[in-house]
């Protein structure tokens, strides 16, 4: 846990969100500002800041998160319709909280760009 960090605080509750889904490694929230009608923020609960901090012995967790979009996607419907699923690593790709995630997009038709 990073006292500093805002999603771990939102892993312990120490700041409100809206769950979406929990399990042992991974949690889902609403993102605070959706880009779409359906924004969901996909984290794991281990403090990881972004993709370039994976290792040998964390990287299970990726297919954890992947695994928590496809249940996310069919408990809100978008199973079929898709969705976008979306990581930001660093400055230049517009990463504001260094604490690994992914954006559940969905829920419009999307164009060619997003974010
Ligand atoms: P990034 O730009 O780092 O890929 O995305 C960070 C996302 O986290 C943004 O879409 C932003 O709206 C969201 N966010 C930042 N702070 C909070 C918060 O305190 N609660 C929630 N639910 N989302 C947040
Ligand atoms: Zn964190």
């Amino acid at each position: 846990m990073m006292q500093d960090c805002v999603f771990c605080r939102i892993v312990n509750r120490q700041l409100p969100s809206t769950v979406v889904y929990e399990d042992d490694k991974v949690m889902a929230f609403n993102d605070i500002n959706p880009v779409a009608p359906i924004h969901v923020i996909i984290i794991p609960k281990e403090h990881i800041a972004s993709v370039n901090d994976l290792t040998d012995n964390n990287a299970s967790v990726m297919g954890d998160i992947h695994l928590a979009a496809k249940k996310i996607a069919e408990k809100l419907g978008v199973a079929d319709k898709g969705y976008r699923l979306i990581n930001n690593c660093g400055p230049d790709a517009g990463q504001t909280v260094f604490h690994l995630h992914y954006h559940l997009i969905a829920g419009v038709k999307l164009g060619a760009k997003i974010i």
